[in-house]
């Protein structure tokens, strides 16, 4: 179908470093009846027509006038079953948790990034306000907990957004997330991530702000390993995976959901002892997937792939972080933001996925 070979094509241009790390993001195309959405867990570079999840719309709309549970478990273990009970047979995969998202815009292609470029506005103090300057007939979505309260809170702004402008938006921009880019066509979809990316490039470069991370040369290998095994051994881990960099101005605290699934919230920082990692872990309920010390930055996890996006999603939070600086400085997640994400069943199934 030629949709979906459109979405195929969209998926793997928008699937790049410069707008997602690992599993972010998602792309769905539709028509009247049917939904096809990325399957949770996936890459965007590595769809292809098949692999879309397609789902009856009709029936997903029914998450719409259900009455949600007050417990976030229930409401999630609720909404989960709608949208199973939605997908049309002999389709592969989980649906992306924000498959109804896609379904409240009208437009046929929705492609949903989470680019750094993008993140140092949505992610700084005043990404609000210059938003609206910046963007002026874009939507502005404040901070919530991702799954179906996002979507029913987008939903709403949407219908707001329309009654006032008399079309639905095309950019939605949410806090410490990322961009909805919604189109009738592929052209379309190419010119608005054009405006947006060379839009707040041009606002780094005002600033004399290079968009690259500034990392220190790799330290020689034998210190590496000495490093490693140090890692492991205060970890009580001999099998576990590291990733490593030369230095960079780690991020220290939760940037978006994505950066804490893959790089926990927080980093440890200093050389690791066993006494100071069960310091951290009781502080924190998790043992450190980012370690600094010794000029180098370690990403940590019991695979490769893990260790790999521990380090990448590091880096991805400190370059946020650093363009964030030109917007009234970086705007941390809440605490109750946090703690959602931490406890997130939805999250850990994405992540156990991919890794
Ligand atoms: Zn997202």
């Amino acid at each position: 179908m030629e949709i979906l070979d459109i979405i195929t094509s969209l998926s793997h241009e928008f699937g790049t470093g410069d707008y997602v790390c690992g599993g972010g993001g998602n792309t769905s195309c539709k028509n009247e009846t049917t939904l096809w959405v990325k399957p949770s867990g996936t890459t965007l570079i590595g769809l292809t027509p098949d692999t879309f999840v397609a789902i009856d719309r009709t029936k997903l709309a029914e998450l719409y006038d259900i009455e949600p549970p007050e417990v976030p478990a229930e409401r999630e273990q609720l909404v989960k079953e709608v949208m199973a009970s939605a997908i049309l047979p002999e389709s592969p995969g989980r649906a992306s948790v924000e498959a109804p998202l896609h379904d409240s815009l009208s437009a046929r292609y929705v492609v949903h990034t989470h680019p750094y470029i993008v993140n140092g506005m949505t992610s700084a103090k005043e990404g609000k306000t210059v938003c609206k300057k910046l963007f002026p007939s874009a939507l502005w979505i404040d901070y919530i907990d991702p799954g179906y309260t996002l979507c029913m809170e987008v939903r709403k702004e949407i219908v707001r957004y329309r009654e006032c402008n008399g079309f639905e938006p095309k950019l939605i921009f949410l806090k410490n997330h990322g961009v909805f880019v919604s189109a009738d066509t592929p052209e379309e979809i190419r010119e608005l991530y054009a405006l947006v990316m060379n839009t707040l490039r041009a606002e780094y470069k005002k600033a004399a702000l290079e968009t690259v991370l500034e990392c220190s040369p790799p330290v020689d290998q034998a210190s590496l390993s000495a490093d490693c095994t140090a890692i492991r051994q205060a970890m009580k881990d001999d099998s576990l995976f590291i990733a490593t960099s030369g230095a960079f101005e780690v991020s220290c605290g939760p940037i978006s959901p994505d950066h804490m699934v893959y790089a926990k919230a927080y980093p440890y920082i200093g050389a690791p002892t066993v006494e100071g990692l069960r310091a951290f872990t009781e502080e924190h309920g998790y043992a450190p997937q980012v370690l600094v010390f010794n000029q180098s930055v370690f990403g940590v996890a019991d695979t490769e792939k893990g260790a790999y996006l521990a380090l990448l999603l590091a880096k991805d939070a400190a370059m946020i972080e650093k363009l964030a600086k030109i917007f009234g400085g970086i705007d941390y997640m809440s605490d109750g933001a946090r703690e959602f994400i931490q406890n997130w069943e939805v999250e850990s199934y994405r992540k156990k996925q991919l890794a």
